[in-house]
């Protein structure tokens, strides 16, 4: 075990294995105190190209492994993650802001995600068999992959890349947000134990690295999550080389609430689920629709409720809202705060932003806004709620659907067959019923519209790292 113990003081990019730096480095900074983080490499063209390079040669071999080879080193991979939990978690509110409970549930969930991939089988389909022919579809690997990684889950969502790619029998660059590059860098240093040279290598850079990945020719997919706005430029990018490309991109989530529900064993569940991670989560509750019936005892709850959840550095034991995690987002949700303001909005909990050393807001609920105010249009990446009376279902629905994103979506109903009646017209890429922002390895999630394209995670996502390859075998010459 002790072998595996990373040193998280210092931090290199990851090219062949080899722990490598740039002549040029800038840092992050502590969202929680706004102090710098440790310099990171801003890499360039050569650095990609020679990474690049390195990826290509490691997958003439690697893509001849066996799933069992790969899913024996991602299992040792996911051991050595394990033991070092502690200072990944650490070192994840250290750059991300979010408290040390909530980084460690993502730790522990990036070690269940490398187990949880590598147990799906990937099957070939006989389409047809008969004493002429077989014609079997089989799957391969697509080539060098390259993950684009957000700030927000810089740990889950960068394993959530890794772990197929290379399963898949891919080679993988990962290049992490300048916001958030470390718990990436590191991840991808602890890697080089288990896989050989070339396999899996990172990056980290300023704003040119990203389109210098989608435009290389060298790269076969990139997988990319982050905002729609990106999301379109690298989509225009890759399609100069016809990259095979998957975009998880952002979020408006609707929740209906129905009548019938039991309000106070709902409002903590919903509390949470609008506000974890200073609701910077790219699907989680951000536009919630409550039954006249009950609007005005549910926002009473809600309210005293969300009073609650303390506000501070993520590593205080009971903080539960960190700080946003950067300055952009930070002057991005001031910005957005302003519209209350200036739209006469009824801000019923918090509604200012007081200037602190970190970039702390306070949770804030909006008490039924139009339905064409910006806090419910946009995605407000920041810990503000608006809170909206329905009384037609159909309404409701349509309410829900206007908007051109869809990944997340749910219903919260007492009455089963009715909640299953509304999730049905719901259009987004995950729908649950009383619940919000459930995920498994073992589960495809995407958004519909324009918050993505293609899937990740479950066997469709691990198909997005393979070509199809048909295979029409003749029995006589
Ligand atoms: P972003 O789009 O600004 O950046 C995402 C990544 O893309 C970063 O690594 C960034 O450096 C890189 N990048 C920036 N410009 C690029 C370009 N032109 N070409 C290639 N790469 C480029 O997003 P963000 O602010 O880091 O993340 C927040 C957004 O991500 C929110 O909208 C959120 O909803 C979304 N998100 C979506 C999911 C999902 O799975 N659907 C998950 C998390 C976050």
């Amino acid at each position: 075990m002790a072998a595996q113990v990373l040193d998280f003081s210092t931090y290199y990019n990851i090219i062949n294995n080899k722990l490598t730096s740039t002549a040029i480095t800038r840092h992050a900074i502590n969202p929680a105190t706004s102090q710098p983080n440790p310099e990171v490499p801003i890499s360039t063209q050569e650095d990609l190209d020679k990474a690049i390079d390195a990826a290509q040669k490691a997958f003439k071999t690697w893509s001849k492994t066996s799933f069992e080879e790969r899913r024996t080193a991602l299992h040792a991979y996911a051991d050595a993650i394990e033991a070092n939990a502690e200072q990944f978690a650490q070192t994840l509110t250290m750059e991300q802001g979010k408290p040390l409970t909530q980084s460690s549930t993502e730790v522990g969930m990036a070690s269940a995600w490398i187990r949880g991939i590598s147990a799906l089988e990937i099957p070939n389909n006989i389409i047809e068999e008969t004493e002429e022919k077989k014609i079997v579809q089989r799957y391969t690997p697509i080539g060098v992959a390259g993950a684009i990684v957000p700030w927000n889950f810089p740990v889950l969502l960068a394993i959530g890349k890794i772990a197929p790619a290379v399963y898949a029998g891919n080679t993988v660059i990962v290049k992490p947000s300048p916001f958030a590059p470390y718990c990436g860098l590191k991840l991808v240093e602890l890697a080089t134990r288990f896989f050989p040279p070339g396999v899996v290598q990172c990056l980290s850079g300023d704003d040119t690295l990203g389109p210098m990945i989608t435009e290389h020719a060298g790269i076969d997919k990139i997988s990319f999550t982050g905002s729609i706005i990106t999301g379109k430029r690298v989509m225009a990018s890759c399609a100069k080389t016809l990259k095979r490309v998957t975009l998880e991109l952002g979020g408006n989530d609707p929740a209906i609430i129905c009548e019938d529900v039991d309000i106070d064993a709902v409002i903590p569940k919903v509390g949470i689920l609008s506000y974890l991670c200073s609701a910077q989560i790219c699907m989680m509750i951000k536009r919630l629709y409550v039954h006249e019936k009950i609007y005005d005892e549910f926002m009473q709850k809600l309210v005293a409720f969300v009073k609650t959840l303390k506000v501070g550095d993520g590593t205080g034991a009971d903080t539960f809202v960190g700080p946003v995690q950067n300055k952009m987002q930070y002057e991005k949700a001031k910005e957005l705060f302003g519209s209350i303001t200036t739209e006469n909005l009824n801000a019923v909990l918090g509604g200012t932003i007081e200037d602190s050393t970190g970039y702390f807001i306070h949770p804030t609920i909006i008490d039924n806004p139009p339905e064409n105010s910006r806090v419910v249009q946009e995605e407000p990446f920041a810990p503000i709620l608006p809170v909206m009376k329905w009384s037609d279902e159909a309404d409701v629905i349509d309410r829900a659907n206007a908007l051109e994103t869809g990944l997340g979506s749910s219903v919260w109903c007492s009455d089963l067959d009715r909640a299953a009646h509304i999730a049905d017209q719901l259009q987004s890429g995950s729908v649950w019923v009383n619940s919000h922002f459930q995920v498994a390895p073992n589960v495809p999630f995407g958004g519909h519209k324009q918050s993505g394209m293609g899937v990740e995670w479950g066997l469709t996502g691990l198909l997005g790292y393979c070509n199809s390859q048909t295979q029409w075998l003749n029995k006589k010459p």
